[in-house]
């Protein structure tokens, strides 16, 4: 299972609070309720690009001693299964599907260049997902007036803020800003889009 990591900053100081598994770890187990502590076990790696950085970077893995399955914490930085970091999939989204609609050279302040088939990928995902996140992102900011579903959903993703976001929508409901990709639903479970859980 995967879980976020509790931890805002850049890639760097992420990487250099890594080496301390006592920083962030979580004090019960989120799959079967244990009340101790999970064991460090390890890393997983996995390759990341942001704006100033493309490489691997290492996710922290904990144990639970009672169910005998693992949590990693992602960074809060990353979406589950994607390579591109949040930043560069926003800059990216709001670019081509917001400031497209008012300005023609929206492309000069598009991201570093990437293959074409990326962006593309990108967009139709958070088409599909446009109107959940309306209905989810509803708990934490007030819906804008907008022409459709898509830049209802920026709107509103960029008065909340995108990791704010992304924090809420993956921890409180299970909910890929991207939308999960068949067979990869968090343990099963269906996003509660109708119930989400109130913000701290
Ligand atoms: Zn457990």
């Amino acid at each position: 299972m995967q879980i976020l990591h509790p931890f805002a900053g850049s890639v760097q100081q992420y990487t250099e609070q890594l080496a301390n598994p006592d920083s962030h770890r979580p004090g019960h187990c989120p799959q079967c309720q244990a009340k101790h502590p999970l064991t460090a076990h390890g890393f997983y790696t996995r390759t990341l690009i942001d704006t100033a950085f493309d490489g691997v970077i290492r996710v922290r893995r904990y144990l639970c001693e009672a169910c005998r399955r693992t949590v990693s914490l992602l960074p809060e930085f990353v979406l589950p299964y994607l390579r591109s970091s949040l930043a560069m999939i926003a800059l990216f989204l709001i670019t081509r599907l917001l400031l497209a609609q008012t300005l023609n050279n929206a492309t000069q302040t598009a991201p570093p260049p990437m293959p074409y088939q990326r962006g593309q990928f990108w967009i139709r995902r958070f088409r599909a997902q446009a109107e959940a996140l309306c209905v989810a992102l509803a708990a934490l900011t007030q819906p804008a007036p907008a022409p459709n579903f898509v830049h209802r959903a920026l709107t509103m993703l960029q008065s909340t803020g995108w990791i704010a976001a992304h924090r809420f929508l993956f921890a409180g409901v299970r909910c890929h800003l991207l939308g999960w990709p068949r067979g990869l639903a968090p343990d099963g479970r269906r996003a509660a889009f109708s119930t989400p859980a109130a913000p701290a």
